[in-house]
């Protein structure tokens, strides 16, 4: 197993105090595995990312487990993350160029990647040999020109060619745990198509394990093995993707997968989940979903069900218990 997480509660400070935001979270993932995270905004993908990548903000407070390959990254300090940063877990987030120093030239950023990873294999490589490292990988992605690419500034590159140079990083580090943040939501889709198989391939060619979050259940089907469905800061459910996709259990995973749009112009049925997510000031008392699920039977408004394991799958509803 190559993560870990246990009982892990996410909590933010702020001017109404301590307020729960990820709750009662336990999650393995395989080495070689990519989990699709979905779910509405506000649901807590993102947060779940910057927990297991360890930079919450600073009201931010984790409790629990997050073990990725042995080691406790919820219980090291800050001064000894930094090893781990960017070689165990490496976040890509929606907006690529927050994964990029602004000031420092795109090839300097690639190279010292590489140099990290070469560090961590015990490895000591000359600086011509780590620029044609980089050089190489960028060819790998197609970018064109990849001599004068490593001589600019990230802002003086389009939106597709910023999250493959970050994709380009992430090739040079080489990470254990890639987390993906919405990755292709700012791309158009022939790119979008392109920088998916791009995750496919990493994933294929190193193993690496991927977390992919997005609030698409659609594109969590093309690229991933298995989803989680996140909702008010907690699973839902957790399946293989084709069978979360065909047989959703949960009231709110049936309501994401039949507003999937279906390319019949007569069978629009958008959107199929009335109402909002909650705020996480206002929960609603047991089942978090109750005010807007359609099955609501009178012990969802006052117990919260546990996720359980049905049929090699996971899921949190009393429907089910
Ligand atoms: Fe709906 Fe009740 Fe299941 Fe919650 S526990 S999803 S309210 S049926
Ligand atoms: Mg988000």
């Amino acid at each position: 197993m190559l993560l870990e997480i246990r009982n892990l509660n996410v909590y933010y400070n702020t001017i109404l105090g301590w307020t729960k935001v990820l709750s009662d979270i336990n999650l393995d993932v395989e080495r070689g595995e990519i989990v699709g995270i979905v779910g509405e905004s506000g649901s807590g993908k993102s947060t779940l990312g910057h927990a297991i990548a360890r930079i919450l903000p600073p009201n931010g407070k984790i409790q629990g487990d997050i073990i990725i390959d042995g080691v406790n990254l919820a219980k090291l300090k800050d001064s000894e993350l930094q090893k781990y940063r960017g070689t165990w877990v490496f976040m890509i987030f929606q907006n690529p160029l927050n994964s990029l120093n602004p000031v420092k030239k795109v090839g300097f950023q690639l190279v010292e990647a590489a140099k990290i990873r070469h560090q961590r294999e015990g490895k000591k490589v000359n600086e011509r040999d780590l620029i044609n490292e980089v050089i190489q990988v960028l060819k790998d992605l197609r970018l064109p020109d990849p001599q004068s690419i490593i001589d600019r500034y990230p802002h003086q590159l389009s939106g597709g060619q910023v999250q493959r140079i970050v994709i380009a990083m992430s090739l040079l580090l080489k990470p254990k745990l890639l987390i993906a943040d919405e990755p292709t939501s700012a791309l158009d889709v022939t790119i979008q198509a392109q920088v998916i198989n791009l995750f496919k391939q990493l994933n294929k060619e190193l193993n690496t394990s991927i977390l992919f979050i997005t609030h698409d259940i659609s594109l969590a089907y093309v690229i991933a093995d298995r989803i989680i469905v996140m909702y008010a800061g907690r699973i839902m459910e957790d399946g293989k993707v084709e069978e979360v996709l065909k047989f959703p259990m949960h009231p709110y995973s049936q309501g994401l997968v039949s507003s999937i749009p279906t390319g019949d112009k007569n069978n629009n049925k958008l959107p199929a989940i009335p109402g909002n997510p909650p705020s996480f000031f206002a929960l609603p008392t047991g089942c978090k979903f109750h005010p807007r699920c359609s099955k609501v039977m009178n012990i969802c408004k006052e117990k919260e069900p546990d996720l359980i394991n049905k049929n090699g799958r996971r899921v949190r509803c009393w429907l089910y218990e």
